[in-house]
């Protein structure tokens, strides 16, 4: 192979129609190469006949280098073009001849055109501009080409390659209250489609624009805990499996932790330890008399009464749960392997953290620790037992989903319900709403395949990202062309751009 052959394939110029004829250096280490065409006759833009009749017989160079390749910020290739005039012998009209690798415009090559959108995924058009010697203007021009609409496109391309069909619905702001809904297909993980609005008329629309063959294949699909999509899907979609994402429900279990435990902390604080009315309906009642605090603030009293028969239980289970490991108090060591005196926790000072983490960790990765405290905790400052309840059945919740164990999802629902604590009763309202979600969840999901919004989540993350490293989009098209450029354009570089391997 001679060498002018490698530097044509390094070029990614067709040394059977074109010729390196020339080669200058210039300041910047911008490498020129002169191309001109090997052929003597040439087709006319006009009307496509070849023609060989020449207008002048002079060479003319072109008046700009085209960019072309960036091999790095301080060696980039650029292209003079040597170009011949010639006259239609069909149509008489004049015309310079045109080199296949040429833009449109013809301000740059098609291969610079490949890089300068495949790296926008990573860099700012700005950077590209500094990175490539050129205006940024011209690298906004080359990004505005890119058609966003393709991702609709693809989308449906994927969808009809398959047998089954799991869609994944979720939504993410584009500045302010401007929404943008992103739907995912959940077997394949690859993104869908990205609707520029979130109204269910465009949901709407946007199904009724797949195929009939596409639609009937849609077995099921999955939200996160929000009534419209599944509304509409359900009203669209003929028996499609709703569920509900996994995660979303332990956010759901540990609001609910969280809330009892702000309530606690709030009735301990204001020495309510007995406020009835309050834990039951969550409103504070508006006169207290003096004997109704003082027999509020007897716990014992309580603990005696037949009341206490089902928080008993919460109590003695936490403890279990908490004693797993049996950690003793003597025993604890720092990562150093250092001893380290165990203190128990004050009231004061357990009212002034709220030790919010302890209560948000699941029980099989606390620390040695972080289980003495919590135990403390359900011993010493809860009166009542409301943080050992809710505690215990988040736990068990989260155990059963993880097992995909129905039968002990319905206990604890109607444990929840029969519940004194407001908070734990909505709880287990929200569970009753969603209950054919989570059964579809528990026996549709397997190890290998689980009804996971993981994916959806981490492309909105990454548009996220995009949104952030640019500041925020003035234009919506823009932001859909980098959620193309970072999303779609990773997969399917080799169709797009036939021009680079
Ligand atoms: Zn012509």
């Amino acid at each position: 192979m001679d060498s002018i052959a490698v530097i044509e394939k390094i070029l990614n110029i067709d040394g059977k129609k074109n010729a390196i004829v020339d080669f200058t250096q210039k300041a910047g280490g911008i490498m020129v190469f002169t191309v001109a065409r090997k052929y003597q006759h040439c087709p006319c833009p006009h009307c496509g006949k070849n023609t060989s009749k020449r207008q002048d017989l002079r060479t003319y160079r072109q008046k700009t280098n085209l960019k072309h390749i960036n091999l790095s910020d301080t060696r980039i290739i650029e292209l003079s073009l040597l170009k011949r005039y010639f006259r239609c012998e069909r149509c008489r009209r004049q015309f310079f001849e045109k080199f296949e690798f040429e833009s449109e415009h013809g301000f740059h090559t098609k291969a610079f055109e490949a890089y300068v959108i495949a790296s926008w995924g990573y860099l700012s058009g700005n950077e590209i501009a500094r990175l490539s010697k050129t205006s940024p203007r011209k690298v906004y021009e080359i990004l505005q080409s890119i058609d966003h609409a393709k991702i609709n496109e693809t989308g449906i391309e994927i969808l009809s390659s398959l047998d089954e069909i799991y869609l994944w619905v979720d939504e993410h702001s584009f500045s302010g209250h401007d929404m943008i809904l992103v739907i995912t297909e959940l077997k394949t993980k690859k993104l869908i489609a990205v609707l520029d609005g979130i109204t269910n008329e465009k949901l709407e629309s946007w199904i009724n624009s797949l195929p009939i063959k596409v639609q009937l294949k849609i077995k099921g699909y999955a939200t996160d805990m929000n009534k419209c999509y599944r509304n509409t899907l359900d009203a669209i979609l003929s028996h499609p499996i709703h569920s509900v994402d996994k995660f979303h429900l332990f956010q759901e279990a540990n609001r609910m932790v969280d809330d009892t435990r702000m309530l606690n902390s709030w009735l301990v604080k204001m020495n309510f330890v007995k406020a009835d009315e309050i834990v039951s309906s969550g409103k504070i009642p508006k006169k207290l008399s003096k004997e109704n605090i003082k027999e509020m603030n007897d716990a014992s009293l309580w603990w005696n009464s037949e009341k206490s028969q089902a928080m008993r239980k919460y109590k003695e289970k936490s403890e279990q749960r908490l004693q797993g490991d049996q950690v003793n108090p003597k025993d604890l060591e720092n990562s150093k392997g250092e001893s380290i005196p165990y203190r128990e926790i004050t009231l004061d000072y357990f009212l002034e953290t709220g030790y919010r983490k302890l209560f948000l960790t699941r029980e099989k990765n606390l620390s040695g620790i972080q289980r003495l405290r919590l135990g403390q905790i359900f011993r010493e400052f809860d009166y009542r037992g409301y943080l050992a309840e809710s505690w215990t059945i988040k736990e068990d919740f989260m155990d059963a989903i993880d097992a995909r164990d129905m039968k002990e999802v319905d206990r604890i629902i109607a444990d929840c319900g029969t519940s004194e604590h407001h908070r734990l009763k909505q709880f287990a309202r929200t569970l009753t709403n969603w209950y054919s979600g989570i059964r579809w969840y528990c026996e549709h999901s397997s190890e290998d395949f689980k009804f996971t919004n993981a994916l959806t989540e981490g492309i909105n993350n990454s548009c996220k990202v995009a949104k952030r490293q640019s500041h925020g989009f003035r234009s919506k098209d823009n932001y859909l062309r980098k959620i193309f450029v970072k999303c779609i354009l990773k997969n399917a570089k080799k169709n797009l751009f036939p021009s680079i391997i």
